[in-house]
């Protein structure tokens, strides 16, 4: 027996994409940590006939547990704590304890905006205070109390988790959540599930397809395992789920797949290559880099900067889209872009070498391409895109990538492979 649990994420915001659901995600990950099988996430709008039956769905789909986010606040069209009092069958009631608790908080934070209409505020915190019988009370981060509602006496439904919309007030609620009573047996069957990714570059994803069919061949039980592949950024993510017993199968498939994709396996712990680059730039030795792109417009420099810690390596980057720019900047002779053109090896080139003496760095990173709609030729269609990078030591790794697609996936997909081709270089010369 496993514990089922599902998700009910309010927010007309949410449904309509104005606001991309953080929630829904994050609570499934804690659900998988948890070892509490995780079926569905429903998204729903404002509306309490639409929670009610999503409630009313989860339940019929077995689930022991349902999670909901959003609709605690305030005001009229936060209507999430009464749905499920209707649900749990569940009389509401004002928890004074909890008024009193919720007017302090109130207390602090209007004193800063002291012409507030006091009347719609004690309103609004009468609302929050008002609660399902028999619900246990999560202590407000905000000033929405989280709740979980358990089933009507006698009954063998769902316990009922509601907790806020904002993710900076649920994830802190989620510990709490986690700790009563009521979710504890509600999720007593839950049996722990591994998870495990490796990351592939450079490789289509039926070379995967066909590599599980090889290991199912050679004896390894790939089927018991829950697999599942997914193509993102051009790497191929393999994500494995298993029960703890299952541990040595899922290491034999792990060692097949490392064997067939010696090459472009890259990390077996679920490191990204963003955080493999960090590392080997960092040391030691620790090795500091310059960037030169035109196509990527910053997007190397970006995915560099998202990680903390990016100023011990990176020491700038350069946006040179013009001719002019590229030669001023980086002091690629004019002679050069005259002869091959900006989307050229030798511009690509000249520009890591540019960016990395103009910084005085140990790597140095150059980039131009036609990311398009427009600007292809026939010699150089849309697409096109030279990659260089080097290395202070005088090693030099140059590519040349013909990709399909928008521009923004021209663009992104160039960012991941220059951020491989620089990792490449670094890892071969550590060995
Ligand atoms: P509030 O007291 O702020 O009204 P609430 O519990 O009623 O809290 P909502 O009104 O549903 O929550 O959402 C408030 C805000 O929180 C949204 O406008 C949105 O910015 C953010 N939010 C809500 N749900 C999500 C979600 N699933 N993912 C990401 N952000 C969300
Ligand atoms: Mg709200």
């Amino acid at each position: 027996m496993s514990a089922r649990a599902g998700i009910v994420v309010t927010g007309t915001e949410v449904l309509t994409g104005r606001v991309v659901d953080r929630n829904g995600p994050w609570c499934s990950e804690q659900l998988r940590a948890l070892g509490v099988d995780h079926e569905s996430t429903v998204v729903v709008g404002d509306r309490p006939a639409d929670i009610l039956a999503a409630l009313r769905w989860l339940e019929s789909e077995g689930c022991s547990l349902i999670i909901t986010s959003g609709g605690l606040g305030p005001t009229a069209d936060d209507l999430t704590a009464t749905v499920v009092g209707e649900f749990q069958q569940r009389a509401m009631a004002v928890d004074e304890p909890l008024h009193a608790r919720i007017t302090a908080i109130l207390e602090r934070l209007t004193a800063r905006w002291p012409s507030v209409d006091q009347a719609s505020i004690a309103a609004g915190n009468l609302k929050q205070a008002t609660i399902p019988e028999g619900a246990t009370i999560l202590e407000p981060i905000g000033t929405a109390p989280g709740l979980v509602v358990p089933p009507p006496e006698g009954s063998t439904g769902p316990t009922v988790v509601v907790l806020p919309g904002p993710p900076s007030e649920l994830v802190p609620m989620w510990q709490a959540a986690e700790q009563t009573q009521a979710f504890i047996e509600a999720t007593a069957g839950r049996v722990p599930i591994e998870q495990s990714m490796l990351r592939l570059f450079g490789i289509p994803e039926s070379e995967i397809a066909a590599t599980l069919r090889s290991a199912q061949a050679a004896g390894i039980e790939v089927d018991e395992l829950e697999i599942t592949t997914c193509l993102r950024r051009g790497e191929i993510e393999i994500v494995t789920r298993f029960s703890p017993d299952q541990q040595e199968l899922y290491d034999s498939f792990a060692e097949f797949v490392a064997s067939s994709h010696a090459d472009t396996l890259f990390s077996v712990d679920g490191t990204t290559i963003d955080q493999e680059l960090a590392a080997l730039l960092s040391g030691p030795p620790l090795r500091t880099i310059a960037l030169a792109e035109s196509c990527t417009g910053g997007l190397v420099a970006a995915r560099l900067t998202e990680l903390p810690g990016a100023s011990t390596y990176l020491r700038g980057g350069f946006v040179v889209y013009s001719n002019e720019a590229k030669v001023s900047c980086l002091a690629v002779p004019a002679a050069l872009l005259e002869e091959h053109g900006a989307v050229s090896e030798e511009v690509a080139v000249a520009m890591a070498e540019g960016a990395r003496s103009a910084l005085d760095a140990d790597v140095g990173v150059g980039v131009t391409g036609i990311a398009g709609p427009g600007g292809g030729t026939e010699d150089k269609p849309v697409g096109l895109v030279w990659c260089a990078v080097s290395l202070a030591s005088g090693e030099l790794a140059v590519r040349k990538l013909q990709l399909p697609g928008s521009r923004q996936l021209i663009r992104d997909r160039t960012t991941t492979v220059v951020l491989h081709m620089t990792a490449g270089l670094l890892r071969e010369g550590s060995q």
